[in-house]
């Protein structure tokens, strides 16, 4: 068996892919990027907000996953766990365990009746941790982040997987020794955004956007993406390729950042990732402070950087899904090919595209074999809702002509290419 040596590819024929694709999606399912996720076999809905992530859901997930780890140790990011399950004293210090103050809490009690919560956030109990870790200037900076799970009572649950009530945050905290260092590297993470943003194929409908500080600071700034479906609404200068975000658009604002509003574009937005200053909000209640070079005793700046990869992966399935189905960025994709054999009953069809099959993977290109017995427009119209970047088909006609047929998921154009140049061919691609 070949596969013994490629134990970290995956070999996916989709005869035995347990996910199929259905005609239409639940009728109580409003938003596109669900309903079309659904569709292709990529999520299944659990009930309002709550979404399943099935085999080829998974993988693109956990290559936008990667994407943002990739970016995020780029910039001196550690990546860590912390836990869901919060207990009410941390949160008591820093007032946040009230509902009036976090309204979307989920709260549940132990077995002695003691209070927990489902973290929503977690600014507090890595602030608490850092203390253990921290006492000198020489211990900082920090860039902490984890992949976690948060529980959020939203009011407003119905945009499918952009806004759930149980969802995956990428969430790194900067501590600094004083606000020089804390913006210094501000700035490296809004960068670092970007990159990410172009990166997952949304890059060109992105921007960086001024919004509320809330009560940590005058501002902080959201990565916004154009979409229908938006809940936001943000005025876009394309010049400087900046925006404001809707609750600060005043001329107070528009004059501070030298814009004028007769230069601003509306739109309707997802917020798809923040950065906000903390200051030493959470550092001067939880005990977070370091000794400097004199031996002063100082709290240490910290700032918050939240993405939300379940809400990427929608927002990309809202701006660049068609009437055919998802249409996926290679770096995302499930997988980057989608292998078709059109066999009709001809065995040297099927030998072919196996052969073909095996050697992406022997070159280590995973793709998905729609190796089954079905007819050529039931299998053409799968693969355009499942939206895998480049396909290839191979049919009596192909083989004719030395060839498989390579078309791009996103145009939909089509070439012929020789058996013997495939490989280089996908190299060309990238
Ligand atoms: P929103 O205003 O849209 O509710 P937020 O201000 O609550 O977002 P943060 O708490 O800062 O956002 O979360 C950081 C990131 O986590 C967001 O930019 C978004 O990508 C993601 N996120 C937030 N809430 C949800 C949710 N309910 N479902 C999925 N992703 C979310
Ligand atoms: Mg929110």
């Amino acid at each position: 068996m070949r596969y013994n040596v490629l134990t970290t590819l995956i070999a996916m024929r989709q005869s035995q892919l347990f996910t199929k694709t259905r005609k239409s999606a639940p009728k109580d399912e409003v938003a596109k990027n669900a309903q079309l996720l659904i569709r292709a076999g990529y999520i299944h809905k659990e009930m309002a907000g709550v979404y399943a992530y099935l085999p080829l859901g998974l993988r693109t997930f956990n290559n936008i996953v990667q994407i943002i780890r990739e970016e995020m140790s780029a910039i001196g990011g550690q990546e860590l766990t912390l836990t869901a399950l919060q207990s009410p004293a941390l949160w008591q210090k820093s007032g946040r365990w009230d509902d009036d103050a976090v309204d979307v809490w989920f709260k549940t009690k132990l077995k002695d009746g003691a209070e927990v919560g489902l973290g929503v956030t977690h600014e507090e109990p890595l602030t608490a941790l850092m203390t253990e870790y921290v006492s000198s200037y020489k211990d900082l900076p920090v860039y902490a982040y984890q992949f976690q799970t948060k529980f959020r009572n939203e009011m407003r649950a119905k945009s499918g997987i952009m806004r759930t009530r149980e969802f995956v945050m990428k969430d790194l905290y900067s501590f600094s020794r004083d606000e020089a260092e804390f913006r210094t590297f501000y700035e490296k993470c809004a960068e670092a955004y970007k990159k990410i943003f172009i990166r997952v194929g949304i890059g060109a409908q992105t921007f960086r956007t001024f919004a509320s500080g809330g009560s940590f600071s005058k501002f902080s700034d959201e990565f916004q993406t154009i979409a229908e479906a938006g809940e936001d609404t943000i005025y876009i200068h394309r010049g400087k390729g900046i925006a404001v975000n809707k609750e600060v658009y005043t001329d107070e604002v528009l004059a501070e950042l030298g814009i004028k509003r007769e230069e601003l574009e509306e739109a309707k937005t997802v917020e798809v990732g923040n950065i906000f200053p903390l200051g030493t909000r959470f550092s001067e209640l939880l005990g977070l402070t370091y000794k400097d070079e004199e031996g002063r005793e100082k709290p240490v700046v910290m700032g918050s950087y939240g993405i939300g990869p379940g809400r990427l992966m929608g927002t990309i399935a809202e701006v660049l899904g068609d009437e055919k189905g998802l249409v996926w960025p290679k770096e995302v994709a499930p997988f980057p090919v989608h292998l078709i054999s059109i066999s009709g009953g001809n065995a040297d069809v099927v030998k072919e595209a196996d052969r073909i099959y095996d050697l992406l993977l022997e070159n280590g290109i995973e793709a998905l074999y729609d190796d089954r017995d079905a007819r050529a427009g039931e299998k053409f119209a799968n693969s355009e809702l499942i939206g895998i970047p480049t396909r290839f088909v191979v049919s009596e006609k192909t083989m004719a002509q030395g060839s498989v047929e390579a078309v791009n998921r996103a145009d939909g154009a089509a070439t012929l290419v020789p058996e013997s140049g495939i490989i280089e061919y996908l190299a060309r691609k990238e």
